[in-house]
């Protein structure tokens, strides 16, 4: 199955059972203080589960994009490093809102994974919650005797509060939850050490594709649990690795999602992807950063150096450089790699090919004004570090002042290197500019219009190229 059969396969699947299909909501989120990007398919649900809204339907199921850089879910660091974590990523989803709950929300999920998508049930394993006798939860017994009836029991493995139990926060709808694992190990391998349990925490082959959320209690202020009158199902399914398991592959980029645009990105530096660790990793970055970018643009939000705009901004910066030092592009380049996306998600997300030459360009004007200063800032790195054995704070400092290296870029340069960053210090000096330039907006209030929402806005710092067009667009006349 393609990539694009098997998206169409999971949503004509739970139409057939009586699902509404509902489009992906964007990636970024402008209403919500407490999220930047949408990081999970229920999230466009939420007053829904809150009891705020009531559902037009019952039952609905879509795939969402989602991306994961920022609060509690953070995969940035291991994108490109391991195989199976994107910034943006794809999530299939079926909703039951107050409807069907853990039978048919279990039966389904094996009908469709082992009779439409015919994985090999040898390889799929299932979580169940434990159970947690300090916080008074019990073990999730009524999901374990439902999988027992299409799984093996030693194929149901017990999970723990932190991967087992889903909580929307502090108070409001939790519940047990159920994964379903695939093992993608070779046959070799996995007679070998036959009996052993084994989830995605025990080997990198072994990866989590979907997780069955219940959610059947109300955590009140007090930190008590009530019953919720209706219960709800929430499902998410990684959509990349689905494929993966589908394709027989051993990594998300051997897919037909990733391997147009690796190829392309090959072909273009002239290096074979596969042949070295090191530029493997270049081109899976590129590949997976792009896509980030390219939707929060389309999406609405452009790279800047506030907020949501500076995580943009810094996933950019991360791609520019791993293009820049391990692949040779010294000229703009990642910026070509929109149209191609676009036309990847021609029917899925169209909001991509609608302003693919926005996008585009928005991307090129990012890796001309990073390029820039990359090269010298570079170069200043480097002649740093022949004398030095950790990077200061001072430094860190100049190196996001001076040349826009964000400071995550400053420390995975040092780490290549095995050199610490003093982040202390760099947070002082960051500090110090603040209230420099504070002062200095207080003097020029007779001429700048002020800029800052006042405290809302997070200040990051004082990036040269970035400020010095703000101030031009903000000149009053
Ligand atoms: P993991 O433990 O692998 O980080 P998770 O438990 O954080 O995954 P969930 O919050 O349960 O993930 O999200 C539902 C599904 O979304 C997961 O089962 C997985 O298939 C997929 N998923 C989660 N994070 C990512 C990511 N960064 N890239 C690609 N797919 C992801
Ligand atoms: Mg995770
Ligand atoms: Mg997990
Ligand atoms: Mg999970």
């Amino acid at each position: 199955m393609t990539s694009k059969e098997i998206r169409e396969a999971f949503l004509s699947f739970f139409k057939n059972k009586s699902h509404d299909i509902v489009p992906s909501a964007p990636v970024v989120v402008k209403d919500d203080p407490t999220l930047m990007f949408t990081n999970a398919g229920m999230n466009q649900f939420k007053e829904i589960f809150l009891g705020e809204t009531l559902p037009k339907h019952t039952r609905v199921t879509d795939t969402q994009r989602c991306l994961r850089v920022s609060g509690k879910h953070n995969d940035l660091e291991e994108v490109g490093i391991d195989t199976y974590h994107h910034t943006l990523f794809e999530m299939l989803g079926n909703w039951s809102f107050g409807d069907y709950f853990k039978k048919e929300a279990i039966a389904w999920a094996w009908e469709l994974l082992t009779e439409v998508y015919q994985l090999d049930q040898d390889r799929l394993y299932v979580t169940i919650f434990e159970g947690d006798e300090k916080e008074g939860l019990e073990r999730d017994s009524e999901a374990y005797d439902l999988w027992k009836s299409h799984v093996a029991e030693d194929r149901i493995l017990l999970g723990n509060k932190k991967d087992n139990f889903w909580e929307m926060g502090e108070t409001g709808p939790c519940g047990p939850c159920s994964e379903i694992h695939y093992d993608m190990r070779s046959d070799e391998e996995r007679e070998a050490i036959r009996g052993q349990q084994l989830v995605n925490a025990d080997d990198p082959q072994v990866i989590e594709i979907w997780n069955l959320v219940f959610m059947q209690f109300n955590r009140l202020k007090s930190g008590k649990l009530e019953p919720l009158p209706a219960k709800h199902v929430d499902t998410g399914m990684g959509f990349e690795r689905l494929v993966r398991a589908i394709q027989g592959k051993t990594s998300n980029y051997d897919t037909d999602v990733f391997q147009p645009i690796i190829q392309f990105i090959a072909e273009r530096a002239g290096i074979t992807y596969g042949a070295d660790e090191k530029t493997d990793i270049a081109m899976r970055v590129l590949s997976d950063h792009i896509r980030a970018v390219s939707f929060a643009i389309a999406d609405g939000q452009l790279p800047s150096n506030n907020k949501a705009g500076y995580v943009i901004r810094r996933i950019l910066r991360r791609a520019v450089r791993y293009a820049y030092t391990f692949l040779g592009f010294k000229t703009p380049f990642i910026n070509e790699l929109v149209p191609l996306l676009a036309k990847q998600f021609e029917g899925v997300f169209d909001e991509l090919i609608q302003q693919q030459s926005f996008v585009q360009k928005v991307v090129l004007e990012e890796e001309v004004s990073f390029l820039r200063t990359l090269t010298t800032g570079i170069q200043r790195f480097e002649n740093y570090i022949a004398e030095h054995s950790a990077i200061e704070g001072d430094f860190a400092f100049e190196l996001f002042d001076t040349y826009g290296f964000p400071i995550d870029l400053t420390g995975l340069l040092a780490r290549e290197k095995g050199l610490r960053v003093d982040m202390e210090g760099f947070q002082r000096a960051l500090q110090q500019q603040k209230e420099r330039s504070r002062a200095a907006t207080a003097i020029d209030t007779g001429d700048w219009v002020t800029v800052s929402n006042g405290d809302e806005t997070e200040f990051v710092g004082y990036d040269y190229l970035e400020a010095t067009t703000q101030l031009l667009k903000y000149r009053k006349v």
